[in-house]
């Protein structure tokens, strides 16, 4: 394991680099793996940020996105890029199986690992770490491996807006508890610095188009289904509707959210069945661990307020599943 001046001393040459991040990239692996691209970048490294799987068209607007490399439509050039790193930098993920698809050309690298993330117990595989379960995003550490690396004058506009963009994102505009001063103070230079949070929040969330809104009525009307005795609500999609209500990657982003806005309710899910797999968005608020019951029964992790799993049960089964295991956690739910 090697410290921060030690990277800064490999980082010292030009180097060939390649800057990974989680299958389905949210707005804080997207947004972290942009703003350290420019970075490296602009320090004249020879640099690409690959992404394992499509993200959401709501973060297409971001500088630099189309950049990136994409690992299912350019299998060849990306493993090629892989294969050639010297360092390989990992963004917003704790366990290489988090990279699905490309964690097999990642796993045969023999490239420096870095890691930079905020989910609880990473696996050892990386050879520098800025690791902080606490942190309320990755953005907020790229934010202060850039400073430490560079100084608070590399905060470019584009730096500025990707890095606010993953931390607005992943602490819910500044809402859910891993808000910190910090978090406060950090955005605050983020601001002064180019990123615009007004443009950027109507940029993210309020550009559904009319069939994802319809189609997040739909879900609340027809597929919510309420569970008072543990006061738990989950909607349940399947691939039929996704289909008529023309639901692409990254729609049904936010959708897991609406049955917490119940007084009652705290622990919600959305079950939703993906081609690959059944796959589960898990929330709550309050002091119930979702990571808890996502890694417990769904193959999965996450934080104790947000997490995600899956199962490879027909949709049906999971449901039931899901239900039949509530009372293991009635007395932590409705004590
Ligand atoms: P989401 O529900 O938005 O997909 O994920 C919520 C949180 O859970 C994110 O922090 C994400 O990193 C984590 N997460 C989602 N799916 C998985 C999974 O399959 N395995 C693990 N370990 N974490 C997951
Ligand atoms: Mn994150």
């Amino acid at each position: 394991m090697i410290n921060l001046e030690q990277l800064k001393s490999l980082l010292a040459k030009p180097r060939k680099i390649v800057i990974t991040m989680h299958y389905n990239p949210d707005g804080d692996a997207l947004g972290s793996s942009l703003a350290l691209w420019d970075f490296l970048n602009n320090a004249g490294h020879d640099v690409r940020a690959i992404a394992p799987s499509d993200y959401p068209n709501f973060l297409r607007w971001m500088p630099g996105e189309s950049e990136v490399v994409h690992f299912k439509k350019k299998e060849k050039l990306a493993m090629q890029l892989v294969e050639e790193a010297e360092i390989i930098f990992c963004l917003d993920f704790n366990k290489l199986s988090r990279l699905n698809v490309m964690q097999e050309c990642v796993d045969r690298s023999t490239a420096f690992f870095a890691l930079v993330d905020h989910h609880i117990d990473p696996d050892g595989f990386a050879d520098f770490m800025l690791h902080d379960a606490k942190a309320s995003s990755t953005a907020e550490l790229i934010y202060q491996l850039l400073v430490e690396l560079a100084g608070k004058e590399v905060i470019n506009e584009n730096i500025a807006s990707c890095l606010y963009t993953g931390i607005m994102t992943d602490t819910g505009s500044f809402r859910f508890p891993s808000t910190t001063p910090e978090t406060h103070l950090v955005a605050a230079h983020l601001i002064e610095s180019g990123a615009n949070p007004d443009t950027i929040y109507n940029l993210v969330n309020n550009s559904f188009s009319e069939f994802r809104l319809r189609f997040f009525g739909h879900c609340l009307i027809n597929k919510m289904k309420i569970l008072p005795e543990y006061k738990t609500a989950y909607i349940y999609v399947d691939r039929k509707e996704l289909g008529q209500f023309r639901i692409g990657s990254g729609d049904l982003e936010g959708l897991v959210n609406f049955p917490l806005m119940m007084r009652d309710i705290q622990f919600a899910a959305l079950i939703t069945d993906r081609i690959e797999n059944i796959r589960l968005s898990l929330r709550s608020k309050g002091e119930f661990d979702v990571n808890l019951v996502a890694r417990q029964h769904f193959n999965g992790g996450g934080h104790k307020n947000a997490a995600g799993g899956k199962t490879t049960e027909k949709l049906e089964q999971t449901v039931e599943r899901f239900e039949t295991m509530l009372p293991n956690y009635k007395s932590l739910l409705n004590p």
